[in-house]
Order: structure tokens, then sequence, then C-alpha cells
């Protein structure tokens, strides 16, 4: 119950820009799907986007420059663009929880009851999903994960970021399909 769409990352720079991923646009009209059916039953649809520093330690250490905060690869692709309904919540490393206010949003849902069940797509499985899951389980949300609404730079890492987030943090892997049949019940 109480459930929020989070889209992490699906951002010029990490569909076709610095940090492109070939296999990020077969999942652009699932969760196409899954945000405009989360509109229509009133769920929430909040993106998660990176708008890093240029000497943000990820930046520097690791990935070199993507989705710096003001630039165009740190929009939103155009296929998911939010609309006014939408929430937009920046964030400067892998955990869209890191030091923003995510989690007060969250609890701020639902006329101040607030979300229950965090729905996770976008990029990478292994990367933001993985560390935005990890921040929602400390917090004691549960977690659903699309798993054809999210995707990482290789199967593998695909196939094992969705493994590790069952065991670690009981997230249930769903389909966009059975999901948007779940939220459709409330
Ligand atoms: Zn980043």
């Amino acid at each position: 119950m109480n459930y929020t769409v989070i889209i992490i990352d699906m951002l010029n720079d990490f569909v076709t820009g610095d940090l492109k991923c070939e296999r990020a646009k077969h999942i652009i009209p699932n969760l196409k799907r899954l945000a405009e059916a989360a509109r229509k039953h009133g769920v929430p649809v909040i993106y998660s986007n990176d708008a890093h520093y240029p000497n943000d330690p990820e930046v520097v250490h690791r990935w070199g420059k993507h989705a710096i905060k003001g630039t165009k690869g740190a929009e939103v692709i155009p296929e998911l663009k939010p609309t006014e309904k939408d929430f937009v919540v920046e964030k400067r490393t892998y955990s869209g929880f890191y030091e923003t206010g995510l989690d007060p949003l969250l609890r701020s849902l639902y006329n101040g009851e607030g979300v229950k069940t965090v729905i996770l797509g976008g990029l990478h499985t292994h990367i933001c999903v993985r560390h935005t899951a990890a921040d929602a389980f400390f917090r004691g949300y549960k977690i659903i994960v699309a798993k054809d609404g999210v995707e990482s730079f290789t199967q593998e890492d695909h196939e094992q970021g969705l493994r590790y987030l069952e065991y670690v943090y009981n997230a249930k892997i769903m389909t966009v399909d059975e999901i948007i049949r779940e939220i459709s019940k409330r």
C-alpha cells in the first residue's frame, strides 16, 4: 500500500550521453507505461536524478564528468519527461536518499501517512538502484523492483544486481505489468 514510483537517473547522459548505456533503451517504454499507470491511479511519481557538482567524488574518482547540474546531460530523457504533478529530487551520489529531501518527501505523501512501498525503476540495477534500495530498506520501506524497468551496462551486472536486491533487501522483483496490476487494485 501507499506506493510511490521512483525513476532513477533516466537522464540524457545515462542513456545517450557521457555514460551512455545501449541496454537502457528497451526499458524506456516500460517505464513510460509504469509512470502513466501510477499517475492514473494516484500513485506519486518521483524522479531521483543525478545533479553533480564538478568535484563530486563520484565524478572525480570514478566515472568522470556526467549529469552535471544544470546541463542538458542532467535532464530527464524527453520520452520520460516529468509532468507537473511529479516530484524531482536531485542527488549527488548513488543513493537517492543520501543528503537529499527524498525521505521527508516520502513521509509527507498520502496526507502525511507516508509512503510504505517504493517501486524502483531506472539505472543501474547494481549501482544507483541498489544504493537507493539499501537506504529505503534501512528506513523501513518495502521495496519492489521493476525487473523490466531497470538495467545495467551488462546482462551479468543486471542479473546479479536483481539477485542481490532480492536477497539482501527482500525486494519483490516484478514485471512492470505485474506492478501495474498491483497498483490498480488499490
Ligand atoms: Zn553520478
